[in-house]
């Protein structure tokens, strides 16, 4: 799949809409999820143009990579959840169901999360 530079997380990575800014580094991007499931439900994205896990994991630089996994975790420890837990979750594809075809990595947490998976 293409990388489409219209997709929503693309606009607010060029300022074009607004987000609730969590944290910022060279490479990365967290903000609030705008229909939180949880107490605490915040979305790690990459700078870079990358579709989803598939994408960037094949793709990006060491570096990238490197600095999205020292996010998500200095994230967790900046919103409070490190200790009570949390889950880390991304979509990618069609079963999967993802709306947003820019990587994001959800952080959740601030209560107990309940079962993994449901049945559909
Ligand atoms: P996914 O199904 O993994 O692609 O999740 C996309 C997530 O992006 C959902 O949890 C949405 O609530 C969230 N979302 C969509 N638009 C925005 C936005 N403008 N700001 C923050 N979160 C958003």
């Amino acid at each position: 799949m293409a990388y489409d530079p219209s997709n929503i997380f693309a606009r607010i990575l060029r300022g074009e809409i607004p987000c609730q800014k969590v944290h910022e580094t060279e490479h990365t991007l967290a903000f609030h999820d705008i229909r939180p499931q949880a107490p605490v439900h915040v979305l790690v994205i990459p700078k870079g143009a990358y579709v989803s896990w598939d994408d960037f994991s094949a793709k990006a630089s060491d570096a990238e990579i490197a600095a999205f996994v020292r996010a998500v975790g200095d994230v967790a420890r900046l919103v409070g959840v490190d200790a009570s837990g949390y889950r880390l979750f991304a979509n990618h594809g069609e079963h999967s169901h993802q709306e947003v075809p820019h990587l994001h990595v959800h952080i959740t947490g601030g209560r107990p999360l309940g079962p993994l998976l449901t049945r559909p």
